[in-house]
């Protein structure tokens, strides 16, 4: 979190919630927590699977040409086959991606297969460290993490087949399986989504030969690249419209979301909906709701879950709800993985969407939030300038007195907000819908099959 000024820690509430009668029993507990435990909570079991959609889905949202041009261009690569390999198959943005990525190339006849790598925790704090530390945080490299790194690699390395035309290893954590490589014409593309322009320079030079050792890496933004001595490519990252955490809702299952979480829709809602990670700054938003409350008012829902791979998510829930205290107003949701649905539900209730990450890869969310033509606020790390033009497509932050006052002005200045939400919708079916990431995909593919990027 950022340093703030004193008097935020120590401040009151100017304005105090003011209660929803209807909702109180005679209980003295706040009315949220009174109106979810009498909710129906549908959420805390896995939905059915839902069938992946179809291209031709896509057509009404992004028109037919371009469908047909996807098309077109995966004829050259039929029965190519690719292996994608990541560290979480839930939780995340990447595992939200592949999710959706995988049946869309399939479908197009690039066959095209999915490998979570297994490891520990051991492995998982490691890889951890390693994540923030590539994204700038002090870590002191031990012999003993490398070890932990590069024995889980080597174990799923041994367990998993790497016979494809071409593997995709996405981020850090299994960078590692290089060493599976077979002779050309194998190629192995690095696909990295977190920001490494400024990397801790022991993590990077222990990772770098191995990165070397690929055709290709794609990062998520101009500003995340390192020298390399490969190729590399620019890929966006993107949404899927019609994903259950994207598609169209109907108002009454919005409501009754809102409803088993004890969300008053009458009131101004601001949202961040992150993993309970510090990167993503929850106490700020705290912080920062609580500073904007004093002169408007405003609920806040903070949804996030514990990612797999990510053992500090507990206790930086812990910290919020700390920081949070017993303010009726502000609403934590510590969701499971599958709950898609309700996350979309949430951001569609929001008034406002908050993504004050003080560290990013993309920031999907807030992709999810301008898809939905939501005024946002979110911090200027990592990709989410390429998503937030400020001031057109949404406002950027720096800090949580900016957040504070950002959440005040728009809420007190709907007409501006209404116009930054309609124009980062507009922002993102230009540039951040699924159908240009596999337009991205194949041309690589083509790319590569021609002997291109080694
Ligand atoms: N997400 C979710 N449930 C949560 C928290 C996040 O489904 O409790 C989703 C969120 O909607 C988004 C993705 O996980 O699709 C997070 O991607 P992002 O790039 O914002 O952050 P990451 O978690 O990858 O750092």
């Amino acid at each position: 979190m950022e340093p703030m000024e004193p008097q935020i820690e120590t401040e009151v509430p100017a304005k105090e919630s003011q209660p929803d009668p209807g909702a109180f029993s005679s209980s003295a507990e706040p009315a949220h927590q009174e109106r979810r435990k009498r909710a129906r909570r549908t959420w805390e079991t896995p939905p059915a699977p839902v069938p992946a959609p179809r291209l031709d889905d896509y057509r009404g949202i992004v028109g037919a040409a371009d469908i047909d041009e996807l098309r077109f261009l995966a004829q050259e690569l039929k029965g190519k086959t690719v292996k994608m390999v990541n560290s979480t198959a839930v939780g995340g943005g990447v595992a939200e991606m592949l999710n959706q990525l995988v049946p869309l190339l399939n479908e197009v006849e690039v066959q095209t297969n999915w490998e979570v790598i297994t490891g520990g925790n051991d492995f998982f704090e490691v890889t951890k460290a390693f994540h923030n530390a590539l994204q700038g945080s002090d870590y002191q490299l031990t012999q003993h993490a490398r070890d932990i790194f590069l024995m889980h690699n080597e174990q799923n390395r041994q367990r998993v087949q790497f016979s494809e035309d071409v593997v995709v290893i996405h981020d850090p954590q299994p960078a590692a399986l290089i060493r599976a490589r077979q002779q050309s014409p194998q190629r192995w593309v690095w696909r990295c989504h977190i920001d490494l322009s400024s990397p801790n320079p022991e993590v990077w030079g222990f990772l770098r030969p191995f990165i070397e050792q690929y055709d290709a890496a794609i990062f998520s933004s101009q500003s995340f690249t390192r020298q390399l001595a490969i190729p590399q490519y620019l890929f966006y990252p993107c949404i899927d419209p019609l994903s259950e955490k994207n598609k169209d809702l109907e108002d009454s299952f919005v409501q009754q979301v809102c409803d088993e979480f004890g969300i008053d829709r009458s009131r101004p809602i601001v949202t961040q909906v992150s993993r309970f990670d510090r990167a993503k700054d929850p106490v700020g938003v705290v912080y920062a709701f609580k500073q904007a409350r004093k002169y408007v008012d405003c609920q806040l829902v903070l949804a996030g879950g514990g990612a797999s791979d990510d053992p500090e998510g507990a206790a930086v829930l812990k910290e919020v709800k700390e920081a949070a205290g017993e303010d009726p107003d502000i609403i934590i949701l510590d969701l499971p993985p599958w709950c898609a649905l309700e996350i979309n539900a949430l951001q569609r209730a929001s008034t406002l969407v908050v993504q004050k990450s003080i560290r990013e890869g993309f920031g999907l969310t807030v992709t999810e939030a301008l898809w939905k033509g939501k005024p946002t606020i979110a911090g200027a790390v990592g990709g989410i300038p390429n998503q937030i033009i400020h001031k057109l497509t949404g406002v950027l932050v720096h800090s949580v007195e900016g957040c504070a006052y950002q959440i005040r002005y728009l809420l007190t200045h709907p007409d501006f907000a209404k116009q930054l939400g309609q124009n980062g919708r507009e922002h993102v079916r230009e540039n951040f819908l699924m159908t240009t990431n596999v337009l991205r995909w194949l041309l690589l593919f083509r790319i590569l099959r021609a002997g291109g990027a080694s």
